[in-house]
């Protein structure tokens, strides 16, 4: 059934249109939002944390256990050790950062940037 919130943070919920009119909310006195959801949620707070997506440097998706190219020479930092561009990196595993993904390279577990690797 519609009904109409506030937005202002007051959680106000009306089966009216109308105004808000908590006493110190950040919409006080402004129309309330017309919403159709069924679930109590009011559309908010999607799992937005359920479905990380991580993307490499064209924005392809990256999934556990890709194989990738590094796009550019990475020097593992506190050691000498380069990794030149070009180098396949095969079994990517993913971590809860969108930016950052863990994989085996020389022998070492060493965590990539993203930006810096290529889906092949
Ligand atoms: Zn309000
Ligand atoms: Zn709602």
């Amino acid at each position: 059934m519609t009904h109409y919130i506030c937005m202002g943070g007051c959680g106000g919920v009306s089966e009216e249109s109308g105004i808000c009119e908590a006493d110190g909310c950040a919409n006080q006195y402004e129309l309330l939002e017309e919403c159709a959801c069924v679930d109590g949620k009011h559309g908010k707070k999607e799992a937005v944390e359920d479905v990380l997506v991580v993307k490499d440097s064209n924005g392809t998706k990256l999934n556990d256990g890709d194989d990738v190219v590094l796009i550019k020479d990475l020097t593992l930092r506190g050691t000498s050790t380069t990794f030149k561009r070009g180098t396949k990196v095969t079994g990517i595993r993913l971590t809860g950062n969108a930016e950052e993904v863990d994989c085996k390279l020389g022998g070492s577990a060493i965590v990539l940037r993203t930006e810096f690797l290529k889906k092949v």
